[in-house]
């Protein structure tokens, strides 16, 4: 373990299990990689992704200049709000990038827990069954569900092996790939060091190689972005950004307030799908906006916006209600480096035609830009949300009271009586108007929202919960009947938009829990495939596997396996 300066990276070799399982390999994840299915079965796949040999290539040219060999990222962090210092991948070791030739979208393949790095610090540089299981998991299930995420290729067992934790377990690999595997602690660390240079390389590889080219963000606020914000950050008129100053006033701006909206939004799904990441670090916060780090993680069950999944977070910092103003303070720190690359007194800058008096203003003005940035975020982030809440509901606008009379409304009910969140919004994608058009029917369907052994001790009388429940229903119809014609067609319409948005199948704790004890622990290894299935297809009615397994995971979650959490260990 050492401190590596000036670099965001370093050359590793990784340190695969001499024998190990390939037990799983997502079908999702081989169509957009263009690997063609057949090859899984060759020992040349099996001991890539368990990492035993390494894909090599010399192109001649300087040691490292276009060559391929693996490599793990430096990055520091503030971890629960305190700077943390050098971090970097421990064990994670990325293998190489390759772009699927008929979307052109390039991936960084790696893999974790394939052995010690300059970065393992302390630790082992390995990764234990269960935690490995879960990432495999969740990255794909997410991906169903539409939310940007890193992805999972694989999971190999190394059930011989012994990994020590608060007990000894046997160890596993994930072949995992995303667009960018680029922190906000990537750019953390260069600044706390005072390393500007590498900041500016950073964002300038962001921009170009990760974003695909400073031409593909956002020149100006647009259109879509439906902000009154004019030139965060700049607080220059728009007439003085025309001309040979424009590239240096709005490059860096550029590039931050494109990572604020890809997080605005990606934050905006977890909150709609009531996905918990449990320990948003700025080191497990992803510049292209995806879900990454799949540590205590958890969908919520009951509906409870203090819920964290992290066992240790006794503040709830990282509670399920503070994700999106903890993003934002994470993009704040990220603001704060960018800013301070975005220097513009250099010779190299300066010899861009930039004024030179410029440049200090460019420091006072970062400010102004992250506050103008966080108006955008806040905006983006709003709108995001209300198009996927809106959707949920069955609706086909969100209009102007709908946020507090039937959003609010419904999350405050739902928390009032412990209810669960995502199998609500599945049950009212089949209900019709007509099943709900009066006060005794209302109440009548209000009880198939209880928990299948009743209502909580906490949520009161069962005829106040189901009279609550029917106020609701009535003003929902009344929405339903504004947005949708009154036809059998129309009805089928809505049920068959709804349902494609609302899921039947979300991989929750306790169902992990269930996967890792029948894999790890009894041996099993076909279910594995059938909760992937299910991960990949969380919209379908049924999964061709065993019916009743399948209703099972997709019903009512245990009265004490509801809200688990989970240790940091891993
Ligand atoms: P996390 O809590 O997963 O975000 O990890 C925080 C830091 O600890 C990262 O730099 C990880 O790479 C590192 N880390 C966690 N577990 C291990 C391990 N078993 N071996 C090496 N590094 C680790
Ligand atoms: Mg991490
Ligand atoms: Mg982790």
């Amino acid at each position: 373990p050492r401190l590596v300066r000036e670099a965001a990276y370093t050359y590793v070799r990784p340190d695969g299990f001499e024998k190990s399982e390939l037990v799983g390999v997502s079908q999702a994840a081989l169509r957009d990689l263009a690997i063609d299915p057949d090859t899984v079965d060759s020992e040349d796949f099996k001991d890539t992704v368990a990492g035993r040999s390494i894909i090599t290539l010399d192109n001649g040219t300087e040691p490292g200049e276009n060559d391929i060999y693996p490599w793990a990222q430096c990055y520091g962090g503030y971890q629960f709000g305190q700077w943390a210092g050098q971090l970097g991948d421990g064990r994670a070791i990325s293998l190489f990038e390759t772009t699927n030739p008929s979307t052109g979208t390039r991936y960084e393949l790696q893999l974790k827990g394939a052995g010690k790095t300059p970065y393992s610090r302390f630790a082992d540089g390995r990764a234990v069954v269960r935690s490995s299981i879960r990432e495999y998991v969740v990255s794909e299930a997410l991906n169903a569900l539409g939310i940007p995420t890193t992805r999972a290729l694989s999971l190999t067992l190394a059930p011989q092996s012994r990994v020590r934790r608060e007990t000894m377990e046997p160890g596993a690999i994930v072949a995992r790939f995303a667009q960018s595997w680029l922190r906000f602690g990537t750019f953390d660390l260069p600044r706390s060091r005072g390393d500007r240079d590498t900041i500016r390389k950073l964002a300038n590889y962001a921009a170009e190689e990760v974003f695909g080219g400073w031409d593909k963000l956002p020149a100006k606020l647009t259109s879509d972005s439906d902000s009154d914000v004019v030139h965060p950050g700049t607080g220059v008129a728009k007439d003085d950004l025309q001309g040979e100053n424009e590239y240096a006033e709005n490059r860096f701006t550029r590039l931050y307030r494109e990572i604020a909206r890809r997080n605005a939004k990606m934050v905006a799904y977890w909150q709609a799908y009531a996905f918990t990441n449990g320990v948003l670090n700025t080191d497990n916060t992803s510049i292209f906006g995806l879900s990454i780090d799949f540590g205590p993680f958890a969908f919520l069950d009951n509906f409870d916006p203090n819920y964290t999944p992290n066992h240790d977070d006794h503040m709830l910092r990282y509670a399920y209600k503070n994700q999106p103003s903890i993003i934002w303070w994470n993009l704040v720190r990220l603001g704060e480096s960018l800013g301070s690359g975005d220097r513009c007194d250099d010779e190299e800058f300066v010899k861009e035609g930039v004024r030179k008096d410029w440049a200090d203003d460019l420091i006072k003005r970062a400010e102004t830009l992250i506050e103008a940035t966080g108006e955008e975020y806040k905006k983006v982030f709003l709108a995001e949300y209300k198009k996927l809440m809106t959707a949920r509901l069955g609706l086909k606008v969100c209009k102007e009271d709908d946020f507090s009379t039937l959003y609010s409304e419904l999350l405050d009910t739902l928390e009032a009586l412990e209810l669960d969140f995502n199998h609500t919004f599945r049950k009212l994608s089949y209900i019709s108007t007509e099943q709900i058009d009066t006060d005794e029917k209302r109440k009548e369907v209000a009880g198939t929202f209880f928990h299948h052994d009743g209502l909580s001790g906490l949520a009161g009388s069962e005829a106040d919960a189901r009279t609550r429940i029917a106020s609701w229903l009535e003003k929902w119809r009344a929405r339903i009947i504004e947005d949708w014609p009154n036809s059998p067609e129309a009805r089928e319409e809505r049920f068959k938009d709804m349902r494609a948005v609302n899921p039947k199948f979300v991989p929750r704790s306790w169902i992990l829990d269930e996967l890792i004890d029948r894999v790890e622990k009894k041996g099993e290894r076909e279910v594995l495939g059938r909760v992937m299935n299910m991960a990949l297809h969380p919209f379908a009615e049924e999964w061709g596997g065993d019916r009743e397994e399948e209703e099972r995971w997709c019903g009512d979650v245990p009265r004490y396996q509801r809200a688990m959490q989970c240790s940091c260990s891993s």
